[in-house]
């Protein structure tokens, strides 16, 4: 497995490098963003280790450009942006979790590993589209369609409503999102869960006469068609 880890810090950036190789990595590292996308766009990466605060860009814009660049190895954002608006905007925008500084290393091991097991894990075991009603979710090109209408989705809204297919006619809870979707613990206190559907059902239901997704007060949502 060889990760590339993005970080300004030289002592964070020692510290990764000698952690991660000591855990069985190989590792490149870059301490600032054009270097890193350089890096990055030779493919060869399995994960990517992400600092916000770099020098010359954004961590955020790197990882959209290697997004729109078709690198998709999954990107542990380690930052010091610590509020809950900070963590949802990294994930909504190509990060596929989020770690704040400081932070302990055992859990950024086991994060890590998390995110290589989950993308070493095929998108769809049997099928390849699950479709409830007239919503229809194609998992490997990973768009979704209402009837004839294209939904425009961000990729976490994707594997939201993806969740919600899976378990449709189904009541999940936002605990059960929270560790499904997002695959961390958030504090079970945020909205990060109604936003998102809000946002979703906005896409989904906006413009149909038969609403899909539904809210079971105080307990969570359910996703079917009747
Ligand atoms: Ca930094």
């Amino acid at each position: 497995m060889r990760l590339l880890v993005v970080e300004d810090d030289p002592g964070i950036q020692q510290f990764l490098k000698r952690a991660l190789f000591e855990a069985g990595y190989q590792v490149d590292v870059a301490s600032d963003a054009t270097t890193a996308e350089t890096l990055a766009l030779e493919g060869v990466h399995d994960a990517f280790i992400i600092d916000l605060g770099l020098p010359d860009m954004d961590g955020l814009d790197l990882i959209a450009r290697c997004r729109s660049q078709g690198i998709l190895a999954p990107v542990l954002i380690l930052s010091a942006r610590r509020s809950v608006d900070e963590r949802v905007r990294g994930l909504e925008q190509g990060g596929d979790d989020y770690l704040t500084k400081p932070f302990a290393l055992a859990e950024l091991l086991a994060r890590l590993r998390n995110l290589l097991r989950r993308a070493a894990t095929p998108q769809a075991d049997s099928a390849t589209k699950l479709s409830v009603g007239d919503l229809q979710l194609d998992l490997i090109r990973r768009d979704a369609r209402r009837g004839d209408r294209t939904l425009q989705l961000t990729p976490q809204e994707f594997s939201l409503l993806e969740y919600l297919c899976r378990n449709a006619g189904r009541v999940v809870t936002r605990t059960m999102i929270l560790d499904h979707v997002w695959r961390m613990r958030i504090d079970p206190q945020t909205n990060v869960v109604d936003v998102h559907i809000y946002r979703l059902r906005s896409k989904v239901d906006h413009e149909s006469a038969k609403p899909l997704i539904h809210t079971i007060r105080g307990v969570g949502y359910v996703l079917k068609d009747s």
